[in-house]
């Protein structure tokens, strides 16, 4: 019976560990716990020895892609449906400028959040909010102003499955959006494919694009040593092939090919560029700067994408160039070993 053991030697020594964080809120008697970043069973227990659940709570011990896709969308994706099983791909910008200042692109991810929060569709969502080191941390979000504070994009793995269990034990929330990477997104998936106990809470999945993302302590020492002070920067994004860290004061611009580096490990193995399995997935890459490039993928995350059209939460318009959104899905999809 495959047990930590096997996820320490299958999944974590093997560099696969996303560090999403599915093991730990999986794990029945509070064994695995998290630290320094990685899930950890301190002291072997008794119990742990007729448990596989943090092994079977893991998708990269087994991911059903094919089944999670019929799950989700009644089919399989052709293989020349480069960004996924979608319905409809739009450009948009949310209408309050308050938000906007606030977000990484156009807001739109933060925007459809207060508005399933407003309308009680969900009573909580799992976001990442991040330390004055820009360190990410994943957290609970409950009210509208905790969903604004954790707008903007912030390079470095979150354990944001760690909080499921925050979220549905202990603020005992019925109806969560959990917000992703698309290695978020798969562990999600794999979690309400397999039944996991705290799976049913899970409402709606928003997916990030994601070209990889960065190991935090590379990226804060390169950043450092090209003269900026972490405790300095107000926004880091990637534009056009540029790294771009913002302070009060300077713009330093780094290109992208110089943060090879600085990549997490288990990106080289992730295929996955636009979070294909998510409700609606939100990027920058097809859009001009200030908006968002939006896959509505599932009907729910059409409707709901909709309704903010309709009550003018959402400018939207088309999308300047689906095109290059495609080629990074392919360059992506091809790089995975
Ligand atoms: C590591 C990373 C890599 C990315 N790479 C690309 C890319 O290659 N191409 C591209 O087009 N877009 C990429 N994005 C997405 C992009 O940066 C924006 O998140 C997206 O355009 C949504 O913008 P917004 O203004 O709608 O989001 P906002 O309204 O600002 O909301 C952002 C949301 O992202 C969540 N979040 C922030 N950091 C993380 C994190 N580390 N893990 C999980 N969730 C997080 C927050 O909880 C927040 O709810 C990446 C994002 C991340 C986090």
């Amino acid at each position: 019976m495959p047990a930590y053991e096997e996820l320490e030697s299958e999944v974590i020594e093997r560099g696969l560990c996303t560090y999403c964080g599915a093991c730990v809120a999986a794990c029945p008697l509070f064994h695995l716990k998290w630290i320094d970043g990685k899930p950890i069973r301190p002291e072997t227990k008794a119990a742990c020895e007729d448990c596989e659940v943090c092994y079977r709570a893991c998708y990269r011990t087994a991911f059903d892609k094919e089944a999670i896709e019929e799950e989700i969308f009644g089919r399989h994706r052709n293989k020349d449906e480069d960004i996924g099983i979608y319905r409809r791909a739009v450009a948009a910008k949310v209408s309050d400028e308050r938000i906007h200042e606030k977000a990484q692109d156009g807001g739109v991810v933060t925007a459809i959040l207060l508005y399933l929060l407003e309308e009680k569709e969900i009573d909580g969502a799992t976001l990442t909010g991040r330390t004055a080191d820009w360190m990410p941390t994943p957290l609970v979000a409950k009210s509208s102003e905790e969903i604004i504070s954790a707008a903007g994009t912030k390079y470095g793995a979150s354990p944001n499955l760690l909080k499921l269990r925050t979220a549905v034990i202990d603020d005992v929330l019925d109806n969560i959006c959990i917000v992703g990477l698309p290695c978020h997104v798969k562990a999600v998936r794999h979690l309400q494919h397999t039944n996991f106990d705290l799976a049913p809470a899970i409402k709606f999945v928003i997916g990030l694009f994601c070209h990889g993302n960065f190991e935090y302590e590379r990226m804060i020492e390169g950043i450092t040593e090209r003269g900026v002070k972490k405790s300095e920067v107000e926004k880091i994004s990637v534009s056009k092939s540029v790294f771009q860290v913002h302070t009060r004061d300077t713009e330093l611009s780094i290109p992208l090919k110089e943060t090879g580096g600085w990549l997490s490990d288990y990106c080289q193995t992730c295929d996955d560029y636009s979070a294909e399995l998510a409700d609606i997935s939100v990027g920058s890459k097809g859009s001009e700067e200030g908006w968002s490039s939006v896959i509505l993928r599932t009907e729910k995350g059409e409707e709901v994408f909709s309704k903010l059209e309709t009550k003018g939460y959402l400018k939207t318009k088309e999308l300047d160039n689906l095109e290059a959104l495609k080629r990074d899905s392919i360059i992506k999809r091809q790089k995975s070993v």
